[in-house]
């Protein structure tokens, strides 16, 4: 096993060990593509959602003119009228896993083609129409399969081909091999039934991403709150998609929160804005802890752009899983005014913007930045997980202080009776302000180890220089090292080093 094949399951295992990610149902043997936050997960995961709507909503960056740009929230349902996803084409359009050919730029149901694998197990294999006829598929070996005949095939749908057998195929518009895509299915949406029918009347589906419950409500928060173009709406929320192949642990998963700003602004000013975004969600990384050169951002080529879009760039980061390559983290999209566009005919509302300065009304341009958190929190997991062979534990996550689960452990040095009420009082005294921890039990090495293995920046010590001068032991994380501080400056202590 490679290295960072290696890093990614000792991150599972750590993850599982001490209580930041469960696969769901467990017990039963787990769900594919489903997971469930541990004690220290799931605040991990409000620290990261937290600071996002902090950075966003409640204190929005300062915009190119020097003043503060003005985003608001919604939480809008998970389950939404469904002709919401005619009108964002999600339904209506592909419904089965398809292929996409990168060189003659076509697009196949797989269960259109057939494809022929040489018996021998030697050369390429070859895709065809599965209407194609046999002179046409005679006329093709000829050229392509060195004197090989029908006979020397056996007959294969591309959906049955595994994944890793795709590089071999040579598509059935194209003459080299590898040119084709793995399967995708493009209706990726969970269904249900709204009341107590299940007819198609009923049918109704749970959102496969955030930003339609905002297109949605453009009208409704454009009416009632004072904001003006340009300007955002946020959301974060639970995302679900029936993903073909859900995998590398939580990165690709069925159910997953997002975190998707959706900024409304006039067309001319979209490539301003589109550079500013793109600037402000890599401070973002980096204030928490993603260093800038762990990320790596793609300007996806024109010909992989979605329809609507005219630019994207994909900020991808290095997972273990993907390493020396980079996997998407966030994308950043300019998706033109497609949205509202569409929802504004298909629900026959007007969605446009009057701009009264202007006397002008128009249809916003929108740009995207739109980032799982869930992924976020892989990426934080991944870049905290630090390998040690000189301590105890062996490892220890080196999580930014805002970003700890826990920020400081409250330790008495024994179970002693001396040691134990001070500790207590000071863990009385911070758990109102800080994620604080008070473990009274085990040698202090194993408390300790256990706290670099959660990534608990700082643990302060109770000892018998406590009692006499109430001074304690500050040990830092990352460094080990010990320095005494009076238990009164504890609070700024963390205040300090907490910075937010
Ligand atoms: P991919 O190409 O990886 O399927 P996408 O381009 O379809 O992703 P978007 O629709 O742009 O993804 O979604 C925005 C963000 O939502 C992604 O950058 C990613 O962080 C997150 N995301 C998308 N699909 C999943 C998933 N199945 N599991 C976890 N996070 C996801």
């Amino acid at each position: 096993m490679t290295d960072h094949k290696e890093k990614m399951k000792d991150i599972v295992a750590l993850c599982k060990r001490r209580g930041f990610i469960f696969a769901a149902s467990d017990i039963y043997g787990g769900i594919n593509g489903f997971w469930d936050y541990g004690p220290l997960g799931v605040e991990l995961k409000n620290n990261l959602r937290d600071r996002w709507w902090r950075d966003m909503v409640l204190c929005p960056p300062i915009g190119p003119d020097g003043a503060p740009i003005s985003i608001v929230g919604v939480d809008s349902s998970i389950i939404q009228n469904p002709k919401c996803w005619e009108a964002s084409g999600h339904i209506g359009g592909f419904n089965d896993p398809m292929v996409d050919c990168r060189e003659s730029k076509k697009r196949y149901r797989a269960d259109h083609v057939v494809v022929l694998v040489s018996k021998d197990g030697e050369g390429a294999s070859l895709a065809f129409d599965k209407d194609a006829t046999d002179e046409e598929i005679d006329a093709r070996l000829k050229k392509l399969a060195k004197g090989k005949t029908r006979d020397d095939f056996e007959k294969a749908q591309l959906d049955q081909v595994p994944a890793e057998g795709f590089t071999n195929i040579i598509g059935p518009d194209v003459k080299n091999a590898g040119t084709l895509t793995e399967p995708r299915q493009f209706n990726m949406m969970f269904h249900t039934y709204v009341g107590a029918a299940s007819g198609d009347d009923n049918k109704a589906y749970l959102r496969p991403e955030t930003c339609a419950g905002i297109f949605l409500n453009f009208k409704n928060v454009v009416d009632s709150s004072r904001v003006k173009a340009p300007f955002g709406i946020a959301q974060v929320g639970k995302a679900f998609r029936n993903e073909v192949t859900p995998r590398n642990f939580i990165f690709r998963s069925r159910e997953f929160e997002q975190m998707e700003l959706e900024w409304f602004c006039e067309e001319e000013e979209v490539p301003m804005w589109f550079d500013f975004w793109v600037e402000e969600r890599t401070r973002f990384w980096e204030s928490v802890g993603i260093p800038k050169s762990e990320l790596y951002f793609l300007d996806v080529p024109k010909e992989e752009l979605a329809h609507y879009s005219s630019r994207t760039i994909d900020v991808e980061y290095r997972f273990p899983f993907s390493a020396p390559e980079f996997d998407e983290l966030e994308g950043i999209a300019h998706r033109g005014c497609f949205d509202l566009t569409q929802h504004q005919e298909f629900s026959g509302t007007k969605l446009d913007y009057f701009d009264q300065a202007g006397n002008k009304r128009f249809i916003p341009h929108v740009i995207e930045p739109s980032t799982g958190l869930t992924r976020g929190v892989l990426a934080l997991i991944c870049q905290a997980y630090t390998v040690d062979k000189d301590r105890p534990s062996g490892v220890y996550l080196n999580f930014h202080p805002a970003m700890a689960p826990i920020k400081a452990a409250i330790l008495p040095l024994t179970a002693k009776e001396e040691h134990v009420p001070l500790a207590q009082k000071l863990y009385l005294d911070l758990r109102h302000e800080f994620a604080v921890e008070l473990d009274i039990k085990q040698n202090i090495g194993r408390r300790y180890a256990r706290q670099d293995e959660i990534g608990t920046p700082y643990c302060f010590t109770v000892d018998n220089d406590t009692i006499a001068d109430q001074t304690v032991t500050v040990r830092d994380r990352n460094t080990m090292s010990q320095e005494r501080i009076h238990m009164d400056k504890v609070k700024d202590f963390l205040r300090e080093k907490i910075v937010g």
